[in-house]
């Protein structure tokens, strides 16, 4: 999708920070951070929202998380803790239509949210 602000940084047309990819997702901080840390961890394909998943991108949502905990222990956030959010549709505040994995961290956060 040529107009998604992340599928432009995934393809190198936009500048980001990028963190990490593979061959499933790229990770790049995020362009107005909440706290120390704030990574949008994103399939390398375009998925507007959780719900345009389908059964079989399930290893995908599983890969998500396990390269959020990779880069909370390379941040050295993983002991003391942190916030993966993903927001779903306008009513969930949703900005950006592709499927991101917010990971949140670097001080004590307020909760609840909303
Ligand atoms: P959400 O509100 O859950 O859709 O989150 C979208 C996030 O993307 C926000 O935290 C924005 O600050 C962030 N964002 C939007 N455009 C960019 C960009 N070009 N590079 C990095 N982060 C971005
Ligand atoms: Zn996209």
């Amino acid at each position: 999708m040529t107009a998604c602000p992340f599928c432009k940084i995934i393809r190198g047309d936009s500048p980001a920070s990028i963190v990490y990819s593979d061959e499933w997702v790229t990770a790049f901080r995020d362009a107005h951070p909440v706290a120390t840390t704030h990574i949008l961890i994103v399939p390398n394909l375009h998925i507007p929202s959780v719900n345009d998943l389908k059964p079989e991108d399930e290893p995908l949502v599983g890969h998500m998380f396990s390269v959020a905990k990779q880069l909370a222990e390379k941040e050295k956030i993983h002991a003391d803790g942190y916030r993966l959010i993903v927001n779903t549709g306008a009513h969930g505040g949703q900005t950006v239509p592709h499927v991101h994995l917010h990971l949140i961290g670097g001080g004590r956060l307020r909760f609840p949210i909303g």
